[in-house]
């Protein structure tokens, strides 16, 4: 947390914002910015720009800004904890992982739009705010990969799926819920080798991956997913009722369903 799905509903909320100039930036931490090294300098330097447009990639939400022909970009990245609010109101109530409490000593950046003002708050400082990031380190989005994308991600890829649907370069914006639900969903084990996924397993994947990404956002979250509130100690597959078991696939804890997920 938060994935692709949180990602974007920070995105949709900065849409207002949309033609603002940027008045003042107060830069609270200054270890947030990445490439490290970025001096306060840089980051002042983006006063007087107007936010273009909002676009996002995986997990990472870019502003793009116009200063007469200059064009420069941000790139927020939320990390395990971080959380975006807007004039004080963030698009989503209670983070897991995270403080339900927002306690602005963990603001790490304001930027002042005149009176509206984007504050990225991010407990455990994960997250980073970049300075004209390049996005082409990540591999395809994940609400639109298509079964085709997906086979050039997977084949000859020795390492288990769940750590390639987790891999950013490979494919972007999933994280370790949705992860597991979407194996969950396709029946797939987490610690299958990626490059031995049949084509059609791919291509079910596929549909699958974009088909939860839809319908958890629509639901409110990555944390709304069928096996979430089973995957514990003693917890049961919602759909079969067969033990929860759960492995460390690519460092992460990864739950699955003891009986349909091959
Ligand atoms: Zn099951």
């Amino acid at each position: 947390m938060p994935e692709l799905i949180e990602a974007e509903m920070y995105r949709r909320a900065l849409d207002p914002l949309r033609g603002a100039e940027i008045t003042s930036v107060e830069l609270l931490d200054e270890a947030y910015v990445r490439p490290s090294g970025v001096s306060t300098s840089d980051v002042h330097s983006i006063v007087g720009s107007t936010l273009l447009s909002t676009r996002r990639h995986g997990k990472l939400v870019l502003l793009d800004l116009g200063h007469g022909s200059d064009r420069r970009s941000i790139g927020l990245h939320f990390g395990m904890t971080g959380r975006l609010f807007v004039d004080g109101a963030g698009p989503i109530d209670a983070l897991v992982y995270s403080s339900e409490r927002k306690d602005e000593a963990w603001d790490r950046v304001r930027i002042h739009f005149g009176q509206h003002t984007l504050a990225v708050n991010d407990p455990r400082r994960l997250g980073a705010l970049h300075l004209d990031p390049a996005d082409d380190h990540l591999g395809p989005d994940a609400a639109s990969i298509t079964p085709a994308a997906l086979e050039r991600v997977v084949r000859g890829k020795t390492a288990a799926i769940k750590a390639t649907l987790l891999n950013q370069r490979r494919i972007a914006g999933l994280g370790n819920l949705l992860g597991d639900e979407i194996l969950w969903r396709a029946s797939i084990r987490p610690d299958r080798e990626s490059g031995q996924l049949s084509e059609q397993e791919v291509e079910v994947l596929a549909h699958v991956i974009v088909e939860t990404i839809g319908e958890l956002t629509a639901r409110g979250g990555s944390h709304t997913g069928d096996t979430f509130e089973h995957r514990q100690l003693g917890g049961r597959c919602p759909r079969d009722d067969a033990e929860m078991h759960r492995l460390t696939v690519g460092g992460r804890t990864s739950w699955f369903c003891s009986a349909h997920q091959q």
